[in-house]
């Protein structure tokens, strides 16, 4: 089937359709990293229209320079950038961005750079210490949009961020007060975890919010939801990402805001997880253990240190018609702990030699790769076929085939 798109010869300016399958026909020895610029694009193009509000594009996901620009052209104009290290990369990509510093702790030279040689204005706080060290960096700014981060629940989201951030009920009136004093806008932020599994984390999350306005009786300016907007796994299949986002809404329009207040968001898992699938080759099999190329120290750190499963299918041609069932992975790093415990299912006569691809790569896939033990990223090829599901094509596609959720 994947041929018979390198003939429709839509139009000159048309890249000839490549799927999974063609690369690895190829034989690659290194995994290889296929993009969908095409389903980035849909994404962004999804929130900038859809989400009620302002998206910012958490940087963090995949600080891909393909991904960064392409999102700037769908449309995102706005940037959650948590290192210096991100603001100069996004900086020199992207000359006209808006740029936010969403990390609340930050070393006191980055704000200095941030603010006089990169032109950003929005910081994320949760103390008043980290207030101060903001004003002595800028000199006493009055230019700025300063966000408190509220301290909320991870309870309804798979990775939780509810430890290490968050001004708690006790300490948010007087940090807004005193923030409200020094900044020239207010917002509030929170995160409600990554991989939020209901728009009830986002509306129990605006109760802390209403409740922390209510107390402190300050002007809010900005309520900025943060991440959390899921993808689809294994297991993880949430509804559309409408209902988040009118979710949201709803709860925005009842805060005791003024009607000029703004409504961000900080997606970066979204926003980028259909953009990437990874092609590993197997190079053993012992069981129903398979030995690939890429692994925990690669771009499968999720699968090996929380046990994420992803979504797999073997690439092989004629197909496989031997009957699926669950596989473990191994990296290709000397390490015990180079283990993805899936469970990944796979065709049951899966060999050394075979390819397989995994899927919903796009975020903190690629980006946590490391180059311990001598294995690095092999190449990047872009394709042309649809990710193995997607949030923003129907309800129909937001489910996996079936060779990929059954247990
Ligand atoms: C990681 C992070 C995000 C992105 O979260 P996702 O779950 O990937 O959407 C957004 N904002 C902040 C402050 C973060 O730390």
């Amino acid at each position: 089937m994947h041929k018979h798109h390198r003939a429709l010869g839509l139009a000159a300016t048309t890249v000839e359709a490549l799927t999974g399958l063609d690369i690895a026909e190829r034989r690659p020895v290194q995994p290889v990293t296929l993009v969908r610029p095409h389903a980035a694009r849909r994404a962004a193009r999804f929130f900038v229209e859809k989400f009620p509000g302002r998206t910012m594009y958490a940087v963090k996901a995949n600080p891909s320079p393909d991904l960064i620009k392409l999102l700037w052209e769908s449309g995102v104009t706005h940037y959650d950038v948590a290192s210096i290290a991100e603001v100069r990369l996004v900086r020199g990509l992207l000359p006209e961005a808006t740029l936010c510093f969403m990390h609340p702790v930050k070393a006191e030279e980055a704000i200095e750079e941030a603010y006089f040689r990169h032109g950003v204005r929005t910081f994320s706080l949760d103390t008043i210490e980290e207030l101060e060290k903001i004003m002595a960096a800028t000199r006493g700014a009055e230019d700025l949009t300063l966000c408190v981060r509220l301290k909320v629940s991870s309870e309804d989201s798979k990775l939780s961020l509810a430890s290490k951030f968050g001004a708690v009920p006790g300490e948010t009136k007087e940090l807004l007060f005193a923030t409200r004093q020094a900044a020239d806008a207010l917002g509030i932020c929170f995160h409600v975890g990554s991989q939020a599994m209901t728009p009830q984390a986002y509306v129990k999350a605006m109760d802390r919010v209403r409740a922390a306005i209510v107390e402190a009786a300050v002007t809010v300016d900005v309520v900025d939801v943060g991440g959390g907007f899921p993808s689809i796994y294994p297991g993880m299949e949430p509804g559309s990402m409408e209902a988040y986002f009118d979710a949201i809404h709803t709860s925005f329009e009842s805060l005791p805001i003024s009607y000029s207040a703004e409504l961000w968001a900080e997606p970066g898992r979204a926003l980028c997880a259909e953009y990437a699938s990874l092609l590993v080759r197997v190079e053993k099999r012992r069981g129903d253990e398979l030995y690939i190329n890429d692994g925990a120290y690669g771009a499968l750190f999720d699968a090996a240190h929380i046990g994420w499963r992803f979504p797999v299918r073997l690439l092989r041609e004629p197909e496989s018609d031997v009957r699926d069932m669950g596989f473990s992975f191994y990296g290709p790093t000397c390490d015990d702990m180079d283990h993805m415990a899936g469970p990944f299912m796979l065709p049951g006569d899966v060999k050394a030699g075979d390819y397989v691809e995994i899927g919903m790569l796009g975020a903190y896939g690629c980006a946590m790769r490391t180059g311990f033990n001598g294995f690095t990223a092999g190449e990047t090829e872009i394709v042309t076929d649809e990710p193995m599901a997607s949030q923003y094509r129907g309800a129909a596609e937001r489910r996996l085939s079936s060779n990929v959720v059954k247990l």
